[in-house]
C-alpha cells in the first residue's frame, strides 16, 4: 500500500489523477469544492450571459450560426436540445468516425439527424493510416484512443475555418467537471494547450514522428490541430455549455430518453448506461489500459460524479467500483482482428503498462493490484444497498448478439 497516495474524504479522486488534482485543509478535493459552485451559481443569470455572448454570432446571411461536434452518444442530443430549442441558434454537426463504432451508437446517430432536423458532417480518416497511428500510440503510450481524441478536437475547428463559422460549441470541460481544473466564473474557453496537455497526455502530432517509425508528415494532417494563426484569422473560439447550463449528464440523459427516444443500455464494466455505448473499445480495452496505468477505472469517475450529486452515498460508490472494476474486459478478439494483432502480443504490450505504483509484480507475469479501491477502508456493503442507484440509469435497448460482433463503419448503410 501507498501510504503517500491522498484521496479526496468526499469522493474517491486520489492525488494521482492524471487530470491534477489539489486538496483542501479538510482533505477535499478540487473536484468537490468546484462542483459545490453549481449550488450557489445564479444559474438564470449565467444562461442570459450566454445568450448575449451568442448574439453577435447569430448569422446574417445563409451561414451556419455556430458548429457542434457530435458523437453517437453522450451529451451529443443535450447540447443540440440546448442549441437549437433555448438559444434559437441554428447549428452544423460535425461527426468524425472513430470506426468502434457500436449498433446503439450509429442508431443513436441515425434518430439524432431525423429529431434534430440538422445537417451534419462527417469525417473518415484513411483507415489504414488510422490503424497504423493507433498501433503505435498502443505501443508507445499504451493509447488507442490517441487517434480518435486528436481528430475529434481537431476536426470542428478545421471545419469552423473552412465556412468561415467562429463559434464552437461543447458540452462539459472535463478538466472542471473532475478535478475542478478551473472555476465556472472563469468561462473557460477550448485551446490548443489544453488539448495537447490533457486530451492527449502531452503527446501532439509530431510528438509521433520519430527515427523508429515511417510516418509522414500527411498522415498526420487530418489530426493536426490548425494554426494559431488561422484560428486567429477567423477569430474561432470554443464555448462549454457547462459554464453557463447547471450540468447534470445523468438527468439530461433521462431527458433526452424522454423527449428524443435516446437509447442507453448497460455494460459490463459500469453501472452508467449513458456513457460511452457507442464504441467497443472505450470501456472495455481502453478501461482496461487506465486502470493499469492510473489505478483505477471509468467506474469510479462515474461514481466519484454521483456522490457529488448525491445520488449515491460514498460507501455506495466505493461497492461499485470494487463490484465493476475487474469485471470482463469484452471485444478483444475484435480489436486484434482490426488491428492486426495477436491476443499474446497485445496482451504482452498491454502489461507493460502496468504502473508500478498500482500493481505489485509477486512472481514471473503474477500481479497484485494495490489500487485506489484498496487504498481505502475494505467495504463491507451489502448488494441490495446498491439497488437504488438503478433508478437513476435507465437501459432501453439491448445489444443483441448478432449484430454486436463487428465495427460499424459509416456509408455502409444499417439495418436495424
Ligand atoms: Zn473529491
Amino acid at each position: 500500500m501507498k501510504s503517500n497516495i491522498q484521496i479526496c474524504k468526499k469522493c474517491l479522486y486520489p492525488s494521482t489523477h492524471p487530470l491534477g488534482i489539489t486538496f483542501d485543509q479538510n482533505g477535499v478535493c478540487s473536484g468537490c469544492i468546484i462542483h459545490e459552485e453549481k449550488n450557489t451559481l445564479d444559474w438564470k443569470f449565467r444562461l442570459e450571459k450566454l445568450k448575449k455572448i451568442l448574439k453577435r454570432y447569430k448569422s446574417k446571411g445563409n451561414n451556419y450560426d455556430c458548429i457542434i461536434p457530435i458523437s453517437g452518444e453522450s451529451d451529443s442530443y443535450f447540447i443540440i436540445h440546448v442549441v437549437k430549442n433555448i438559444l434559437k441558434l441554428s447549428p452544423l454537426l460535425v461527426c468524425h468516425n472513430k470506426y468502434f463504432n457500436t449498433q446503439i451508437g450509429i442508431n443513436n446517430l441515425a434518430n439524432l439527424r431525423m429529431k434534430f432536423d440538422c445537417d451534419i458532417l462527417f469525417q473518415n480518416i484513411n483507415l489504414n493510416i488510422t490503424k497504423k497511428i493507433t498501433k503505435h500510440t498502443l505501443m508507445e503510450f499504451g493509447n488507442i484512443y490517441w487517434p480518435i481524441i486528436a481528430a475529434q478536437k481537431s476536426f470542428p475547428v478545421k471545419i469552423a475555418l473552412k465556412y468561415k463559422i467562429p463559434l464552437i460549441i461543447w458540452g462539459a470541460h472535463q478538466g472542471i467537471e473532475q478535478t475542478g481544473m478551473f472555476s465556472h466564473k472563469q468561462e473557460i474557453e477550448m485551446t490548443k494547450r489544453y488539448r495537447e496537455d490533457h486530451d492527449l497526455f502531452g503527446v501532439n502530432e509530431d510528438n509521433l514522428i520519430s527515427l523508429d517509425n515511417d510516418f509522414k508528415n500527411d498522415d498526420l494532417e487530418q489530426f493536426r490541430y490548425p494554426s494559431f494563426e488561422d484560428i486567429k484569422s477567423i477569430g474561432v473560439r470554443g464555448i462549454y455549455l457547462g459554464n453557463y447550463i447547471r450540468w447534470d449528464s445523468v438527468n439530461q440523459h433521462k431527458l433526452m430518453i424522454e423527449k428524443y427516444g435516446y437509447k442507453s443500455t448497460s455494460l459490463s464494466r459500469t453501472f452508467d448506461t449513458y456513457d460511452h455505448i457507442d464504441c467497443f473499445n472505450y470501456m472495455n480495452l481502453h478501461d482496461y489500459l487506465k486502470i493499469l496505468k492510473h489505478g483505477y477505472s471509468k467506474v469510479l469517475d462515474h461514481a466519484c460524479r454521483e456522490i457529488r450529486y448525491k445520488r449515491i452515498t460514498r460507501e455506495q460508490a466505493l461497492y461499485l467500483v470494487e463490484k465493476y472494476q475487474f469485471n470482463k474486459v469484452e471485444n478483444i478478439p475484435l480489436f486484434c482482428k482490426w488491428l492486426n494483432i495477436n491476443l499474446k502480443s497485445l496482451n504482452f504490450v498491454v502489461n507493460r503498462f502496468k504502473n508500478k505504483l498500482f500493481w505489485n509484480e509477486i512472481d514471473i507475469d503474477k500481479w497484485k493490484f494495490n489500487g485506489i479501491s484498496l487504498l481505502l477502508k475494505k467495504n463491507k456493503l451489502k448488494k441490495k444497498n446498491v439497488k437504488s442507484v438503478s433508478k437513476y440509469f435507465i437501459k432501453n435497448y439491448s445489444l443483441v448478439k448478432k449484430n454486436n460482433n463487428r465495427y460499424i463503419y459509416f456509408g455502409k448503410g444499417f439495418k436495424d
